[in-house]
């Protein structure tokens, strides 16, 4: 029913909407009414939530690899064509293929109880009928080399709650290899992210050169907690774990581009993108579904609405973020000769929720033209211009050419539902990805059509 209102009340809304801040610059008055067209033809429909829901009901969630990933390139390159899109392509990348297999762990004593728990990616399996140990639980690297001898012949968790990603995610990536190293059997961790309704995240780790592999999964943050009281009772906790977890040869995977080619100066590049790969559970809605259609939208709607900027306006696609960067690598190396000539780059990969603006890396007068370019996204609520932009693939790009980087920043929960069976659309209001898609495709217009290059 709410969507239903959403569209009667779109009219009043898009009348105050651009009222804007008094003083605005004066070069950005040849934009204000295809801004205002954009955002309209965005906020009119809930077509980006629907093509979401129709990308995720239809494949579900795409690891590299598999043959639902396969499947869903082949759709959107089919849907690209389908709106209009020029030089619909896609480009092979090889790409790791590491299966889940079946998996559990329960403890065996005292009296048995299943756990909530994923295997971790890139993670190897335990042998056919699991392993068997007992727990040790520790709160942080310290508390591991605390430990000594006591990290023998143990499963090991690291029960370290979520602070940020960036303070949490060393315990999910390089946990195994630090416990291993001291003898033990096993990892477990703390899902790094907010407690839910005991869903455990899955996520990549990175075993060491030369260390011993030992498996590793997250458990909820339920049934840390529950081991965590149960040992400091002084209870003796046995578990068994069984992953069936492994590495078939690479795959072939793609990139997917499709292209609004620029009317005057083809040749250089705004990019908008995300990543169509996703872990294998769940359907990849916030992580990184979202992202990718309401980049690809941009390009949508300006071909909807006969905006063919100056410059070429491309999505990319980008395959394998979750477990192996290969699809950003790619991109960078398939195309290192035009990157001198990309303009900008900008991905969205922190979920689409409640937009409130961009994050922004670059020189201080390509700055500033983004925050005047934010100002016609004042009536929308998402004209913050923030420190840092930027997502991981675009990152060797931008890296290696030293390009102007733009991300989407949004109020919500990521974190809760990322790497999860619970990243789902229904998560996901269709209004906010309509109003993010507008401010996308404004952003990416207005940087393609002015006449001086951003920089
Ligand atoms: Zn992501």
């Amino acid at each position: 029913m709410h969507r239903r209102r959403f569209l009667v009340s779109l009219s009043i809304v898009c009348a105050a909407a651009f009222a804007g801040p008094a003083a605005q610059s004066h070069w950005l008055d040849a934009y204000r009414e295809p801004a205002r067209r954009l955002i309209d033809e965005s906020r009119s429909s809930t077509f980006a939530w629907d093509r979401l829901a129709e990308l995720g009901d239809t494949f579900g969630h795409r690891l590299s690899g598999s043959d639902n990933l396969d499947a869903a390139f082949k759709w959107a390159a089919d849907q690209m064509r389908r709106d209009g899109l020029e030089n619909v392509r896609l480009e092979p990348v090889k790409v790791p293929h590491w299966v889940r297999g079946a998996e559990s762990l329960e403890i065996i004593a005292p009296g048995r109880h299943p756990l909530a728990m994923l295997g971790l990616g890139n993670s190897v399996g335990t042998p056919a009928d699991g392993l068997q140990a007992d727990l040790l639980v520790v709160r942080s690297f310290q508390d591991l080399d605390a430990a000594g001898d006591r990290v023998k012949g143990r499963i090991v968790l690291f029960n370290v709650p979520f602070t940020t990603y960036g303070e949490t995610v060393p315990y999910r990536s390089d946990g195994a290899s630090k416990a291993a190293v001291k003898g033990a059997v096993a990892m477990l961790i703390r899902s790094v992210g907010l407690p839910g309704l005991r869903t455990p995240h899955t996520g990549a780790l990175r075993y060491a050169d030369g260390q011993p592999q030992i498996p590793a999964a997250a458990v909820s943050t339920e049934d840390a907690d529950r081991l965590q009281r149960m040992v400091n009772r002084g209870t003796r906790v046995r578990l068994r774990l069984k992953m069936e977890a492994r590495f078939l040869p690479d795959a072939d995977s793609f990139n997917l581009i499709g292209e609004l080619r620029g009317r005057e100066q083809p040749g250089e590049v705004v990019v908008v993108g995300g990543h169509f790969d996703s872990w294998d559970v769940g359907a990849g809605a916030t992580d990184d579904g979202g992202g990718c259609v309401v980049s690809w939208e941009a390009l949508r709607l300006m071909k909807k609405l006969g905006l063919r900027p100056r410059r070429t306006v491309r999505v990319v696609l980008f395959t394998n973020e979750e477990n192996g960067l290969r699809g950003a690598t790619d991109y960078r190396d398939r195309h290192r000769d035009e990157l001198a000539n990309h303009v900008l780059m900008f991905e969205s990969d922190s979920g689409v929720f409640r937009p409130t603006g961009f994050g922004f890396s670059g020189s201080d007068s390509a700055r500033k033209t983004i925050e005047e370019i934010a100002t016609l996204l004042h009536g929308i609520g998402t004209d913050t211009i923030t420190a840092g932009g930027g997502e991981a693939d675009i990152g060797p790009s931008v890296q290696a050419a030293n390009i102007p980087a733009l991300s989407l920043n949004v109020d919500g929960n990521y974190f809760l539902l990322h790497h999860t069976a619970a990243d789902t659309v229904d998560k996901i209001d269709p209004r906010d990805m309509s109003t993010a898609a507008g401010a996308i495709a404004v952003m990416a217009y207005v940087v393609a059509e002015m006449p001086e290059r951003l920089r």
